[in-house]
């Protein structure tokens, strides 16, 4: 597959967002995986990455990036780096990025590439991201792209209002996409339909944080 059949496939998935379409078509989702699966790029599915982990599924990445409707001033933190590929997607869309990641070998790693493709509204951390950044900062959007046993409070803190998080829920093996709205102090939640991650290591998710 090339990136062109890549975007039909979003397109005759669901994916609407001319916005969303826009910013993978102008990512190369090939500098983001190890060589060995680079062949593999354009695939619509989740590939292998260093420290154990992966890079997202194009299809997930777009629809997270839709359902957080971003209209290009607001500040998203992103709990997950990884290669970096979901960051560089929402430098696109977003005022400002702010990722944070536990390896600080695939944080560092990330941050090259975004340099690379000369993007400059991201912000990279190590550590852990299941619990309140030091910064007390609250983001327009909460992006989470490992899954959790439960909503962590520190999001629902982190967030301003009117808000959204968007984050994946549930066991190892299956988890829901679920949505949570801030609006007027109200909260709304929604469930987008069924995903894997790897899971979220730390404080207030699947086991102590002991790097
Ligand atoms: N956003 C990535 C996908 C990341 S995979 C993409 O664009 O493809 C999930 C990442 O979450 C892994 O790199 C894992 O190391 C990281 N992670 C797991 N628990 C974490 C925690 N508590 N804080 C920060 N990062 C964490």
């Amino acid at each position: 597959m090339n990136i062109d059949q890549l975007l039909n496939e979003l397109r005759r998935e669901g994916i609407r967002d001319e916005r969303v379409l826009d910013a993978i078509a102008s990512i190369p989702r090939e500098l983001f995986v190890p060589e060995a699966q680079q062949p593999y790029a354009y695939e619509n599915r989740a590939l292998p990455i260093d420290c154990g982990q992966t890079i997202s599924q194009p299809y997930i990445v777009a629809l997270m990036s839709e359902a957080l409707k971003l209209q290009g001033d607001e500040s998203v933190l992103e709990i997950g780096t990884g290669c970096g590929y979901q960051a560089a997607v929402l430098s696109r869309l977003a005022g400002r990025v702010t990722t944070i990641e536990r390896w600080e070998e695939l944080s560092q790693q990330a941050q090259k590439r975004l340099t690379e493709l000369e993007i400059d509204n991201v912000t990279f951390l190590v550590g852990d991201g299941s619990v309140e950044l030091s910064t007390e900062e609250r983001f327009d959007a909460i992006i989470v792209t490992a899954a959790a046993p439960a909503l962590p409070d520190a999001y629902r803190k982190q967030l301003k209002d009117p808000g959204r998080i968007i984050i994946p829920i549930g066991e190892e093996s299956t988890q829901s996409l679920m949505l949570y709205q801030l609006k007027n102090g109200e909260w709304k939640t929604t469930h987008l339909g069924g995903c894997r991650f790897v899971k979220l290591i730390g404080k207030n998710a699947w086991q102590p944080f002991a790097d």
